[in-house]
């Protein structure tokens, strides 16, 4: 049994877990929570720095209860990218720490590509359109000829931080997401919004402000009902038409708004009219979590693909496009 032990902080969660070839063995999260506003960067680093240690330690005490020795563990990755600058440097310290002391190799891994990894582990798909949707990042992946290629992306802000935005605008605390879909729930009363893909791709922050914009003259509850509908109705859109040019016929759904049940019904209305199959993750595998880190770790562990401490410098623009992916035959 290979053992990997992965660590996630490229935003707001602290994360650390070991997963074999197959089962997460234990994982440990701290998750920092704004007193008000959104993710600050500086106290989003600030509370990975201050709870590094106990994650870690945590983590070894349940090991320790499975008669784990941290001698044990094969590798250790972390991700590199993409995220906050400061959230990424210090979890890649701890990474090395751990690395160096214990003398195990370090794997740096792309956290959007851990997120279509843990997708394919945790569900039957196998070579799906993935639509990643989380509070900064929001692409439409695929596999072709050895990567993992963005066919459309945000060309401003991820549709989770719109939904947030938009919600703290509205006095809603953080994260607005699941608040917009408890309101969203007793409204079907479209008001009219902007509808923003082009070619393949999407823009989120326009139709977040016009959002706020239209809370003057309509409820809360119309306005989180229609800014839903536009802006999964987008990531609807682009996710077909992915399906329809790859010739694939699975989506994978992944990133913490996937938690949307709304965005759910939405693709699988749109998975079910083409033929194609809908697979959604636990939730846990949902949101930034470290099994998904340890996971693209062990597999890229297992292909060689290790990295020396030297070359292990951190990338907020980290593209999934830019990884090899080694651990895959065609
Ligand atoms: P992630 O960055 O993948 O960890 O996901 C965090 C984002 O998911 C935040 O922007 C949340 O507002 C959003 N989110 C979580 N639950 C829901 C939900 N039920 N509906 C919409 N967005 C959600
Ligand atoms: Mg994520």
């Amino acid at each position: 049994m290979t053992l990997v032990l992965g660590i996630e902080g490229t935003a707001w969660n602290l994360s650390a877990a070991v997963v074999n070839e197959d089962e997460v063995v234990c994982e440990v999260t701290h998750t920092y929570k704004p007193t008000t506003g959104g993710i600050h960067p500086r106290e989003a680093a600030q509370h990975h720095a201050q709870f590094a240690s106990w994650v870690i330690s945590n983590l070894f005490g349940e090991l320790a209860e499975k008669n784990i020795n941290p001698k044990d563990i094969d590798a250790i990755s972390f991700s590199q990218g993409p995220g906050l600058g400061a959230c990424l440097r210090t979890v890649a310290t701890a990474a090395r720490a751990l690395s160096l002391s214990l003398e195990i190799p370090l794997v740096g891994v792309n956290h959007c590509v851990a997120h279509v990894e843990i997708g394919r582990w945790k569900t039957p798909a196998k070579d799906p359109v993935v639509l990643y949707a989380s509070g900064a990042n929001t692409q439409v992946l695929a596999y072709r000829r050895g990567k993992y290629r963005v066919f459309g992306e945000t060309l401003d802000i991820g549709v989770g931080n719109a939904l947030d935005k938009f919600a703290r605008s509205a006095g809603l605390s953080h994260p607005g997401g699941p608040q917009i879909e408890m309101y969203a729930k007793d409204s079907v009363n479209y008001v009219n919004l902007p509808y923003v893909v082009k070619g393949m791709d999407f823009s989120f922050s326009g139709l977040s402000t016009a959002a706020t914009d239209a809370l003057q003259k309509h409820t809360l509850e119309d306005v989180c009902y229609s800014l839903q509908e536009n802006a999964f109705a987008m990531l609807v859109e682009v996710t077909e038409r992915a399906l329809a040019h790859t010739g694939k016929n699975e989506v994978l759904l992944g990133g913490g708004v996937g938690a949307n049940m709304r965005l759910r019904e939405m693709l699988d209305i749109m998975c079910d009219d083409r033929g194609a199959s809908f697979y959604v993750p636990e939730k846990r595998f949902m949101g930034d979590n470290g099994a998904m880190i340890a996971w693209l770790g062990l597999l890229m562990y297992k292909a060689g693909d290790t990295i020396r401490v030297d070359d292990s410098h951190v990338n907020p623009n980290y593209r999934p496009d830019m990884v090899d992916v080694t651990w895959l035959k065609e």
